[in-house]
């Protein structure tokens, strides 16, 4: 086996046994990313030189966390004091992080290194990669296709195995789109479980911090390692992490699996259904019982999502001014034009849409038709979640109506890209906790990974891997490999 085909926890195991030093590992993965990087666009900087340095301290220093000596990368919206943090956008060309994010600090402690930083959708804004400034990211089954959205590089990075893991941010399904676009796990966590100190805010009251990984034990182990209440986050919860890697062991019997009738209701590829169905069988198999349930507000999800992040991003994103951050509009007139440019030339397309969206929805005079309206819509899925939750354990559904969409496919229609986060949204609306990992693949032109979802109540971590580490200890989708 290479180097670079090391899970996180192998990765860990090694160095700890001193069989390979941390400065190997980023060697691989770096000499990875300049064999895959021109044409699959994952990453968007990376400092080889502060890479092995760091290795090289790790190496220097006997174990200071789990992670030890464990490269991982980070989405280009996570600030790490001293380096580029462009949100794949204009406005922040040049623009270098003050200090380091929670997550950035905690997963130092547990001692892992930084590997470089992937690629996204500007802001964090789109399905599908597409809108990032720089270059779209190829989805590594396929180059013909997106790896989804918006944390896209994130999942092509670990898929495409140039890191072991990953961090990506979501907000309507960020990180479990692009981990079953790209065949990885990807998990966002309950609301307040991370700490999203140092996030670039697109959609506070939604966004979370969270893993992209190869398997449901690796992302076990990093959102134990930045997870935890932060003093510098009024929204993170007090509740210490428990210890999810355990939890992958502890089998599934009687546990009662929910299936919402509203999204099994015809809106997905037929063989995507049949993945999951199959993967839910599996799950029986084991031990589980499925039951049908109702969320009965799924179909205004999409709906509310897009007023409430849209307004909250409208307001998150007043600070690039061109006075603070980043890039500022070269010989103004005055103040006022100063602001107008540097905005005008410094957000894409899909920012400014969702900026004007924003804007329009908190207007006096509309702020009640549509802001206060879709938090009353928020409040009823919430209550569907929670009713939903007192008869199963977790939810399981699929967790994209669609395998991975061709490159260009969506991107001129923004209403079909909204409406490709059907089944992801509803979770950051109520804040829980989902999860996404490989159930099987499809024939399109090449072979496509499917996702399953697995929704869990909130704090309800430790389930989604009971069923998570279950699911791979009887399927062997998450060792399949694009690109050999
Ligand atoms: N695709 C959704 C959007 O465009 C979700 C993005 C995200 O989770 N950051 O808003």
């Amino acid at each position: 086996m290479e180097l670079h085909e090391f899970t996180v926890s192998e990765a860990a195991a090694t160095v700890r046994r001193r069989e390979v030093s941390s400065t190997d590992l980023v060697r691989a993965l770096l000499a990875r990313m300049e064999a895959l990087e021109p044409a699959l666009g994952a990453m968007l900087h990376w400092d080889a030189e502060a890479a092995l340095a760091e290795a090289r301290a790790r190496d220097a220093e006997p174990p200071i966390g789990p992670l030890h000596g464990v490269p991982i990368a980070l989405k280009d919206n996570l600030s790490v004091k001293g380096q580029f943090c462009s949100c794949a956008s204009r406005i922040l060309q040049g623009y270098r992080a003050p200090y380091d994010a929670t997550v950035v600090e905690k997963l130092r402690q547990a001692g892992a290194v930084l590997l470089g930083r992937t690629n996204m959708d500007e802001f964090a804004m789109g399905s599908s990669t597409e809108s990032s400034v720089i270059c779209p990211t190829r989805n590594p089954w396929d180059f013909e296709r997106t790896p989804g959205g918006s944390s896209g590089g994130s999942a092509a990075a670990v898929a495409a195995r140039e890191s072991f893991a990953a961090l990506g941010s979501d907000t309507g399904g960020s990180i479990r789109q692009p981990a079953a676009f790209c065949g990885c796990v990807g998990l966002k966590p309950t609301y307040g479980r991370v700490s999203r100190y140092g996030l670039v805010a697109f959609a506070s009251s939604l966004d979370q911090i969270g893993p992209l990984a190869r398997d449901a034990q690796d992302a076990a182990r990093i959102l134990h390692a930045i997870s935890g209440p932060d003093p510098r986050d009024s929204t993170s919860l007090p509740d210490a992490p428990p210890d999810f890697v355990a939890a992958l062991g502890r089998g599934i019997r009687r546990l009662k699996l929910g299936l919402p009738r509203e999204y099994f209701s015809g809106g997905m590829d037929a063989d995507v259904e049949q993945a999951v169905r199959a993967a839910v069988r599996v799950l029986e198999g084991l031990g589980a019982e499925a039951v049908e349930i109702s969320l009965p507000h799924t179909e205004h999800a999409v709906a509310a999502y897009y007023v409430l992040a849209t307004a909250e991003a409208s307001a998150n994103l007043a600070r690039f001014d061109g006075v603070r951050y980043g890039r500022r509009a070269e010989n103004p007139a005055d103040p006022l034009e100063m602001y107008g440019r540097t905005r005008a030339e410094g957000f894409g397309a899909e920012v400014k849409r969702r900026i004007i969206l924003g804007t329009y929805v908190l207007s006096s005079g509309y702020h009640d038709a549509y802001y206060l309206h879709a938090q009353k819509v928020r409040t009823l899925i919430r209550r569907d979640f929670r009713q939903a939750f007192e008869r199963c354990d977790v939810l399981l559904t699929p967790t994209t109506p669609s395998p991975a969409f061709k490159l260009g496919e969506k991107i001129q229609d923004p209403l079909q890209m909204y409406l490709a986060d059907i089944f992801t949204i509803a979770a950051n609306l109520a804040g829980v906790c989902a999860l996404s990992l490989t159930c099987g693949f499809v024939e399109r032109e090449k072979k496509l990974p499917v996702g399953l979802q697995i929704i869990g109540p909130w704090m309800g971590e430790e389930t989604l891997f009971r069923v998570a580490g279950a699911y791979e200890q009887a399927s062997a989708w998450h060792k399949e490999a694009p690109l050999g």
